[in-house]
């Protein structure tokens, strides 16, 4: 089969809400009212709709070279079943991670997702959220009566893909539910419309990613901008959910005191007080392995992220591939610098943790 695609843009813009391009249905999606569901919004969109014959195989992907198929899959969507129901973990944020979708539209240059998904960047939205909803479940009772926290942003960013999908309403409202259950994710995006009248009974803690301007410039295109996510956070704070900040990937870059204090300035300023009662920070240093490395350089050849081991300090890893982290005193000078700030504007924030 050959699809003709327009080609890919030069730069990828801001904010605009996710539409793919292609879309693809496994053999059994439609088995599954949201299978059927976004298959008639797709039509509806008019979009270029495709069956796949297997379970997570894209094999005529559209794209001359390697990075042209890159960028067509970021555009592609893949509506599938979720097979393994096993989570993994997902520490120090939480417990597990549940998995609703994996793949992302945006083109952060540091996105771990260009090395865990390798070779299948595309988006996949799942289906069976029974199934999932019933692992999550298992592993809810398995711990109690400790509590137990969901991290749903870990193979992607699910809010940007909510106009589509409708998942993360369905897993908040379920962990609204559960007395032991919590969730938890983190998004650059601002579309946060359809979560605001979910009812989640406080039990998810709803994180944006902010950066100095420095970082979000360079390195995160096809996101929202800051001051979207930013507007974003207020609404969804004052619907009464747990707000949250993640600054990373923490950057060292020419000016970075300045900048990460305009970023806590900038915070402060737009957020309504009463919106940063119960507000936590997590706070994690930018590192790389030597494979992100090589994916990265390939992909976004022209990327000014500074990943120089002669600079870094190495990190022995769990699984055998180590990372790359900035040496203990820049660590240090960030750790306390950013920390100092936060206290400063957020005197009642809680730091969760620097890694
Ligand atoms: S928005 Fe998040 S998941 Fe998407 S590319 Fe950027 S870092 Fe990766």
């Amino acid at each position: 089969m050959t699809t003709k695609l327009s080609p890919p843009p030069a730069s990828v813009p801001h904010s605009s809400i996710f539409v793919p391009e292609l879309v693809y249905f496994e053999p059994d999606a439609l088995n599954y009212p949201k299978g059927r569901q976004i298959h008639e919004w797709a039509k509806q969109q008019g979009l270029d709709i495709h069956m796949t014959t297997s379970h997570n195989q894209i094999r005529d992907l559209p794209g001359e070279t390697e990075l042209e198929k890159y960028r067509i899959a970021k555009r592609t969507l893949v509506v599938g079943i979720r097979k393994t129901l096993k989570f993994d973990t997902s520490k120090p944020s939480a417990e597990y991670a549940i998995p609703i979708a994996t793949g992302c539209m945006g083109h952060c240059h540091y996105c771990y997702l260009q090395t865990t998904l390798g070779a299948k960047p595309y988006i996949r939205i799942y289906v069976n959220m029974e199934d999932i909803l019933g692992a999550a479940k298992a592993y809810i009772e398995e711990r109690a009566p400790e509590i137990t926290r969901f991290e749903a942003a870990c193979t992607s960013d699910p809010v940007g893909l909510e106009h589509i999908s409708g998942s993360l309403k369905e897993l908040i409202e379920f962990m609204g539910q559960e007395p032991l259950g919590r969730l938890r994710f983190v998004t650059k995006y601002h579309h946060v419309e359809p979560l605001l009248d979910a009812k989640h009974n406080k039990h998810t803690r709803f994180r944006f990613s902010v950066n100095a301007d420095y970082v979000i410039k360079n390195f995160e295109p096809g996101t929202s901008r800051f001051a979207e996510r930013i507007d974003a956070a207020g609404k969804v704070a004052n619907a009464g959910y747990p707000l949250g900040f993640i600054i990373a990937p923490i950057i060292w870059h020419e000016g970075w005191e300045k900048g990460y204090e305009e970023l806590l300035e900038k915070l402060h300023a737009s957020l309504p007080t009463d919106t940063t009662r119960d507000l936590t920070f997590e706070l994690i240093q930018h590192r790389y392995t030597k494979t992100a490395k090589n994916v990265i350089q390939r992909r976004y050849p022209k990327t000014k992220l500074e990943m120089d081991e002669e600079k870094r300090k190495y990190k022995w890893g769990r699984w055998g591939q180590g990372k790359y982290v900035y040496p203990d005193e820049q660590a240090n000078a960030l750790r306390e610098f950013i920390t100092e700030q936060i206290f400063d504007k957020f005197p009642h924030a809680k730091i969760e943790y620097f890694t």
